[in-house]
Parts: structure tokens; sequence; C-alpha cells
């Protein structure tokens, strides 16, 4: 294990080196903070009679930053608390705060003679070993650092974020000419281990990987639209999900980005690539350089691409832009065949291949920027990096495609898809020509779960490395270790005795294949396996019940077949709950609702730092029933009060309405945690639980959590026969909540029926103050509570509303 990095510092507190700060601060690393003393003196402060001398204006700048970061949307920090681990200062009277740093990243204004400068300041203050990188975007390593000594530059490197730092997995790293590769390996094990990133390492070309690519692939978008006279919605509906991209698309992205960030990006490669073969691509057109000039730079001045404003009648309206006229005009729906055709397709080759083959105006689109974008990548081995597996992560972690462009290319069918190109006059880089014709017919190769690629120098496959921290459900199902299985869910050996349960039904979502496989998982794991993981790749752990299911047999009236259905998911979870093994649950994205309730029906929880999970029934219209409302209070009441030693100053019964109002208020208000941390502070996760920052490691951890509990001799938890619930004498005071904020019109008629539901079952129903109640007793509240919303009107209007709209219907 190469020498940890315990402390960090963070020079310039702009949008990028707040939000990096917020990042190293959330993983739990003391931060310094510093940026430039203020040129002069805001007349805010001047007002206010603040002195020149005084850190509140000497620490002006980053005092922003920091304050930015704690605004920021969606959140920089996992809980806000993590601010108070970041050190503000400057850099003319703060150096000295870095002294102790051992890793000092730079996030300075991109300028080459300013980042020069401030690498001379740190040379004076850094402490040998100290690694210092830069976070430019495009500048080169190598000219940055010449100018120092060779032991600064032996630790000099650049690590490239992407926006918005916590969220963006893409963590580029370039190595400088003397960079030792002791320091690269270090800040390699730090980024995936320590920060939770995915690296890709980088050759010290202008805008390195993702950002040459990316930005050829916009460039060459806008000069496409302009040619086939496109409007930008009918460019965002071809280049979004169909092409296994995020809905934000081309110009939406854009805009997010903004134009003038995107346009330096590109005029780096147009100033400092001059022998690119597509470097007029990098060229803004006149219309863009003119959007920019007008400072329509996207959402940060209201307006770019698109623009968000009012009808004359008060609605709010999405303009979009007439590039050519540069008009904004209300936004039009695209239409195109080949679209709609290939949005009927399931998965996202079936998509891609479906719109490249298309004959329409919207295929020939699709055709003519897949083939520009993909050999252009293809032209870029080994000039911006090696191997190709790096120029697909790139894509896949920086720009949130789905797939890499050699991915892609493999999806399209590389040879059709390259004949198909040739035929139309493009032509392919001779390395692509001469694997072809040495009959490799694919960039990379599945066999048997393990996954190679082309190598280009060595013109063969070579295996691609997945760390051993990193276990892939695909690769050891391709192995033949699926125990059981049905369309549902999945029962896998992860080996050394411990099995994993694997989701994957529509969404994730739990219907009754799921909840049957998860019964028959048991059996199988209580004779064959010594513990149980609960994971899944899907996209979110599991959105929650089956919707659609619940409704269906509300609508139908078949309450003896909806009461079966609740108390066989209650039952199950019990099941998992007090099950002779141990059982670890590894949450990521999200966990909501029945997803939730099988976190908390688990003996561990590993989540993933980016698991967002809560019980969001009442969106709804009913109670999480699958164990949740019991399982939120037992962890808020139970497990708390009855922990406080008895005697001295405590009183023998502890007052149980604080400790009952959070789950309450958690439920009634469907809280969900943005992040794990968070999850734990809100009482849905215990401190025990266990983050994984990096979300990849989980299901190995989870499994090593397994084995850990075993070796430390495992016994099941026992059924309760005793929580101390408040009666209906508490009721009186959560009636009281609810109606306040009835009369304050914060909620409607039917969230007070549905929130009266969940303090009955909080507050134990009908029985005296005091009273002690069994886990089972708790259960057939929630059952009778969720069964009695579902026959309202108003609730199966909530549910119809999700399953139509995906949000939740205030009625
Ligand atoms: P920014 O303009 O938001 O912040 C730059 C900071 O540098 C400001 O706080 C400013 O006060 C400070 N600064 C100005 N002059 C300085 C000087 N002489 N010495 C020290 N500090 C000075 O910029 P940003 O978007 O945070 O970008 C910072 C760096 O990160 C740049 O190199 C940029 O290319 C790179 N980057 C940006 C993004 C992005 O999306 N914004 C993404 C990746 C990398």
């Amino acid at each position: 294990m190469s020498q940890p990095i315990k402390k960090v510092g963070v020079i310039g507190a702009g949008v990028m080196g707040a939000t990096i700060a917020a990042h190293t601060a959330n993983v739990g690393l003391p931060t310094v903070l510093l940026d430039i003393v203020p040129p002069k003196m805001p007349e805010k402060l001047q007002k206010k009679r603040v002195k020149e001398d005084s850190p509140q204006f000497r620490n002006l700048f980053a005092q922003n930053g920091l304050t930015g970061a704690l605004k920021a949307r969606p959140a920089a920090f996992y809980v806000p608390e993590d601010a108070d681990l970041i050190t503000i200062g400057n850099l003319e009277d703060d150096l000295d705060l870095l002294k102790d740093c051992d890793w000092i990243v730079e996030v300075v204004v991109e300028r080459l003679d300013i980042k020069k400068d401030l690498f001379s300041k740190l040379e004076t203050v850094r402490k040998p070993d100290c690694l210092v990188t830069t976070n430019t975007s495009g500048i080169s390593v190598a000219a940055m650092s010449e100018h120092l000594s060779l032991e600064f530059q032996e630790n000099f490197l650049g690590t490239h974020f992407f926006n918005p730092p916590r969220y963006m997995k893409l963590f580029e790293i370039i190595s400088g000419p003397k960079t030792t590769s002791d320091a690269m390996e270090r800040m390699a094990e730090f980024a995936e281990k320590i920060l939770g990133k995915g690296v890709v390492f980088a050759k010290d070309t202008p805008n390195f990987i993702a950002n040459r690519i990316g930005v050829f692939a916009g460039n060459y978008t806008n000069q496409l639209m302009q040619e086939m006279g496109f409007g930008i919605e009918q460019v965002d509906a071809l280049t979004g999900p169909v092409l296994g991209r995020p809905k934000m698309a081309t110009y939406r992205l854009a805009d997010l980005v903004g134009l003038d960030v995107m346009s330096h990006v590109a005029d780096n490669v147009y100033e400092n690539c001059p022998d690119d073969e597509k470097r007029d691509v990098f060229k803004a057109p006149d219309w863009l350089k003119e959007m920019i000039a007008k400072g329509w730079l996207g959402n940060k001045t209201k307006g770019g691409f698109y623009k968000k404003t009012k009808t004359p009648e008060g609605k709010k309206e999405i303009l979009a832009l007439e590039y050519q006229a540069l008009e904004y005009r209300p936004k039009q729906k695209a239409k195109f065949g080949s679209l709609e055709e290939a949005k009927q397709k399931s998965g996202v080759n079936a998509k891609l291949k479906s719109m490249f083959y298309a004959k329409d105006k919207g295929g020939e689109f699709v055709f003519r920027l897949l083939a520009e974008t993909l050999i252009y990548a293809a032209n870029r081995v080994p000039e911006i990096s090696d191997d190709l597996v790096n120029i697909d992560n790139g894509m896949k972690w920086g720009f949130n495609w789905k797939l890499g462009p050699f991915e892609t290319w493999d999806a399209l069918g590389l040879v059709k898809s390259a004949d198909l190109m040739k035929n139309a006059g493009y032509a392919l880089p001779s390395w692509v020509e001469e694997m072809l014709a040495n009959g490799f017919e694919s960039f990379y190769q599945y066999k048997a779960g393990k996954l190679s690629y082309y190598d280009q120098a060595q013109k063969a496959y070579l295996p691609v490395e997945v760390s051993p921290k990193i276990i892939l459900l695909k690769s050891l199902k391709d192995q033949d270790k699926t125990v059981i299985e049905n369309k549902g869910a999945s029962l896998i050996d992860l080996g050394d005795g411990v099995a994993c349960l694997e989701f994957h039904s529509k969404m994730n979502s739990l219907g009754p294949e799921v909840i049957t496989l998860m019964d028959k998982s048991l059996e199988k794991v209580a004779t064959d396996f010594d513990g149980l993981v609960l994971a899944n790749h899907g996209s979110n752990f599991s959105v929650g019940a089956n919707l659609m299911l619940v409704l269906f047999t509300a609508q139908e009236e078949e309450w003896d077949e909806l009461e079966f259905m609740v108390k066989k998911f209650q039952d199950t979870l019990m099941k998992l709950k007090l099950f002779e093994k141990p059982v670890v649950a590894a949450p990521h994205q999200m966990a909501l609702g029945g997803g939730c309730e099988v976190c908390l029906a688990s003996d561990r929880v590993v989540a993933a730092a980016e698991t967002y999970i809560g019980l969001v029934e009442v969106g709804v219209g009913v109670i999480p029933a699958g164990g949740g409302t019991k399982e939120l209070l037992i962890r808020n009441t139970h497990e708390r009060v009855f922990k406080v030693e008895r005697g001295g100053l405590y009183p023998k019964q502890p007052f149980l309405l604080p400790f009952a109002a959070r789950p309450f208020e958690t439920i009634a208000m469907a809280k969900v945690a943005t992040s794990a941390k968070e999850a734990q502070k809100m009482g849905i996760l215990r401190y025990t639980d266990k983050i994984s920052i990096n979300g990849d490691y989980r299901i190995k951890a989870a499994k090593d959590n397994v084995l850990a509990m075993n070796l430390a001799g495992y016994t099941p938890p026992k059924p309760l026969e005793k929580i101390r619930v408040m009666g209906q004498d508490a009721m009186g005071v959560f009636k009281y909540a609810i109606y306040n904020l009835q009369k304050a019109g914060f909620v409607t008629d039917h969230d007070v029926t549905v929130a009266t539901k969940v303090a009955e079952v909080i507050t134990g129903g009908k029985v005296l103050p005091d009273t002690y109640v069994s886990e089972q007793y708790l259960l057939d509240l929630e059952r009778e509570a969720f069964l009695s919303l579902c026959g309202t009107r108003e609730t199966q209007a909530r549910m119809a509303h999700m399953l139509k709209t995906g949000k939740p219907l205030r009625n």
C-alpha cells in the first residue's frame, strides 16, 4: 500500500475548486481551501466597515466558494457538517497551512502563467513527497512544471475532475515528463479507493481524452445540424437516450456546462493540435460565437439554446433557439419515423442499431454523426491513449454515455457498419483496416465471463483488467455460477460460501417473482451457503414494489389477493431479518419504498456512498407495509432508547415522543436521503452500516462483511416481542401537528388521511400508553393501513399518476 493521503490542499475556490474541496471533506479528509486576496474591497463589505487586513475581506473568495458549495444543487456535500473539515484562507497569509498536506491540487483559472507562478510558490512550502496536481482542462502538464525542482516534478501530475466532482466518476490522470510511477500509482489508488473515482490514464495532449472526443462530437453535431437544416430539438431527440446518451442530449448539456466553457475547450484543440485531421471541426460556427458575444451562455445566464419563460397567462414555457436567426420560439416536438421505431426496441444496442441503419433523415443524421465520431476516436489511438478501454471509460464516466465509442461500434456490428461507412466514402483508420483484414471482427471479445480488448500495438486481444475489489455478477453468471433464477431475480454463487441475490426485474421493482426467489434463496442459502448478499448492477438498487400490480389488484377490488401479496412480502422480509446466517444488503443509487425495506430487514448494509434511500410510499397514497414503518420506529425508539442505561439522572421510562416523531416525519414526508451518510443521520441506516465510497467495491465489501460476521460468531436476531409504543393518547400530538400543516396549506386532505395512518402505526394503534407490542402486531397494523388506503379513490389516482408520469400527484 502506498503512503496514505491524510490532508489535502485545494488552491482556487471557484466552480471546481470549492466542490473538489467538498468532496475531499466528504471522504473525511481535513482540507485547506485557499484563493487569492480579492483585488478590491466589495461595496457591501465597505458599507459594513470591514477592514482590509481582516480575514473577512482577505479570505472572501475562499469563503464565497465554500458558501457556494454548501448551496450547490445537486448537493456537493454528503452532509453539510462535512464542511467543518474545510479550513479556508488566502494565498498571501496562509500558505503555511499547506506544509503538512499530502496532496495539493491546483484549481485556479486556466492560464499557464498563473499556474506556473503558483507552483513556484508551492515549491517553498510543500513537504517532500507531497503530491501536487493540476486540474487543468487542457494545458500541457509538462509546460506547467518544467521550471520546478526535480523532486517537485517527480511528484507532479495532472488530475482532471469532471463537473460536478462528487457525482462524475471520471478522474483523468496525466503523467508529466518526470512523474515517477510511484506518484502515479499513489494518486490512482487514492482516487479509486478514497475518492471513489474511475481512473483513466490519459496522455499529455490538449483536452486529454474525454473532452477531446466529447467536444469533437459536440462540434460536429453543430456542423451536421446546420448542413441538414435541423433544429436543436430534432438534434436533441436524436442524440439522447436513443444513442445511449443522457436525456440532456446535446444542447441541454451545452446549456448546463456553459457555452463559453465548451467553446474555450474547443478553441484549445484548434490552437494546439495543428495536425489534427479534423481541426476545422473545432472552430465555432458564427452563430455560436454570436451567442457567446451576446452573453447567451446557458443556464447560468438564464438562456442559451433553451430559455425558460412564462406565457402571458403565467404558465411555464420553454423556448428553443432558432440558431440561424438567433431568435427564441416555442419548443417543438421532433418527429422521425426512425426515432419512433428505435424507441420501441429494448436495450441500448438494439436502439443504436435501429437508428444507425434507418433510412430516413433521422437515420442519416445518426449514421453521419456516429461514423465521424467513431472514426475520430479510432484515429486518436495511440495519440491520446494507448488502448481503447481508457477511451471508452472516459466517455462513459465523463459524459455519461452508456457505451464508449468502441463499444458503440461493436454494438452496430463492426464489420457491417465499417463496410457501410467505406461505401459512403469514409476512410477508416489504417489500424482498423488491418485489424479487420486479419480477421478480428470486434474491438472487444467476451468469452466465458472474461472481457478482452483488441490492442493496436500487439495486434491481439488482451484481457481487460478488473480490480480484485470489484465483483461483476454478469461475469459470474457467464461462468455458470447461477444457483437458481427466475425472470425477476437470480441467486449467484460469489465464492467462499457467500451467495448474492440479484434483482433484474423491470426497474428492479419487487413483484411476486422477486419475492418468490428471495424466499427460495433463503432456503438454498440455509443449506448450501454461509451467508447472503443482496446487490445488483441495475441503474438503481430497487425503485420499490410493483406498483402496477398493486393498483390493478386494488382496482379489481381483489382485497384478499392484495392482502396475500402484502403479507407474503412482510413474511419474506421477516424471514430475511431473522435468517440464521448473515444477510448484507449493498444498495446503490435509488433504494426506495420496498427497496429500502429490503435494506432495513438486512443485518447490515454496505451502501454505495451515492445511495438515495427512503420510504416514499406516501407519495403514492399508502404507507410502508413491508415492515418499513415498524423498522424505522424500532431503529429510532427501541434501539436507541433502550440503549440508554437506566438509573442516575435518566428516568426509568425515557420519553418516547421525540424519538418516535422522527420516523413519523421521515415517512409522512417521504424523505429520501441524498447520500448514504445522510441516511445514517436520518436514522434510515445505522452508524454501524458501512459506506463504500467507491460504489464499484460494494458487492465485494458486502461479501467480506458476511465473512467477517461469521468469523466473529454470528447469531441471528430474535423476533422482538416487547417494543414500547406510546399508545393512542399520543395520537393527539401527531394529529395536532398534521392539523397545523393542513391549516397552513402545506398538505392536502388525502395527505392528512395517509399521515394519520402512519401515526397510527408509529403510536401502536388503539393501545394504552407505554404498552409493549410485538413486531408481528406492528406488521398487522401496517397491513391494515395499507389495504384501507388502497381502497380510496385518491390513493388509486396517485398510483395511476405515478405510473403514467413518474411523478407524485398532490391530490
Ligand atoms: P473559476 O473561474 O470558477 O475559478 C477559478 C478560481 O481561480 C477563482 O476562484 C479565482 O479567484 C482563482 N484565481 C484567479 N486568479 C488567480 C491567481 N492569480 N492565483 C490563484 N487563483 C486565482 O474556474 P473553474 O471552472 O473552477 O476552473 C478552475 C480550473 O479547473 C481550470 O483550470 C479549469 O480549466 C479546470 N476545470 C474546469 C471544469 C469546469 O467544468 N468548470 C472542469 C474541469 C476542469
